[in-house]
């Protein structure tokens, strides 16, 4: 990452070949990563981060290649998706905060993807949304979990992983969640808690691969293909423990607010 000037004027200075070099940069690190972890490099996917950037961020690491962003609020979320759409490389757009139920009809119309169904009614008024768009074909979700005990973190409880007492109340909402026609459960999600040292995020994301393997032979005709899970500090960890799908903004962006 090119050096960060902390100064109030960065965002204005911050211009289209540092967000360049940076794209590149956490790029490079991802193919690193995965070739350490003897993976090939294509099957992860690098989701840029862009809540709290403006327009013009996201359309300066979309012409630097990026093809997927995620947003944390549907409000926000819709002035960029709005903005972008129609241009030649609009990139794909993944929900990763969580969702209101209220606010599930807007996400459905407007997300490629949502990583963070966190309850069985959420589904249901998803499912309910999109169904309402005959044009639009079942929505991809991602099942968020909380392996990790924070209480400050949503998704579904499941403290341990696949040791854990929630597990069979899991198994009952996954179930649940696979008989709506109009979503299609692509896999988990989950934030690890923060830490300075980002081996300490190793034991989450095993746990949540682990989960992952376990639900593959539960649920056979559910994908389960991806593994959202990996920010700035940790991404790395993530892909060594398997992850498909790494959320990264501060590395590319620099930090919010
Ligand atoms: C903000 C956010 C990220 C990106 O975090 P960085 O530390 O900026 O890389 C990833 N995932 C979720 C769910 C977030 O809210």
């Amino acid at each position: 990452m090119v050096p960060w000037n902390d100064s109030k004027d960065s965002k204005a200075w911050l211009g289209d070949a540092l967000l360049a070099a940076n794209v590149a940069a956490v790029q490079a690190r991802i193919v690193a990563a995965a070739h350490r972890a003897e993976r090939d490099p294509r099957e992860v996917c690098l989701i840029a981060v862009t809540k709290t950037h403006p327009v013009a961020w996201v359309q300066h690491v979309v012409a630097a290649g990026v093809t997927h962003c995620g947003e944390n609020r549907v409000q926000e979320a819709e002035a960029k998706i709005t903005a972008l759409r129609g241009q030649a490389h609009a990139p794909q757009w993944h929900l990763i905060g969580h969702l209101q139920r209220n606010k599930a009809r807007r996400a459905a119309m407007l997300f490629d993807y949502i990583h963070s169904l966190d309850s069985v009614a959420l589904a249901h008024a998803l499912n309910r949304a999109r169904a309402e768009q005959p044009d639009m074909p079942p929505l991809p979700v991602l099942l968020q979990v909380n392996v990790s005990g924070e209480a400050s973190k949503s998704g579904f409880i499941l403290y341990g992983g696949t040791a854990s007492p929630q597990l069979p109340d899991f198994h009952a909402a996954v179930a649940a969640i696979s008989r709506l026609p109009h979503l299609t459960v692509q896999g988990l999600m989950t934030i690890a808690p923060y830490s300075p040292d980002p081996e300490q995020a190793r034991p989450i994301f095993r746990q949540v691969r682990l989960l992952r393997e376990h639900l593959r032979e539960a649920f056979p005709q559910l994908e389960w293909a991806q593994l959202s899970m990996g920010m700035s500090d940790d991404f790395e960890v993530a892909i060594a423990e398997g992850a498909t799908m790494v959320r990264v903004g501060r590395a590319i962006f620099g930090e919010r607010g």
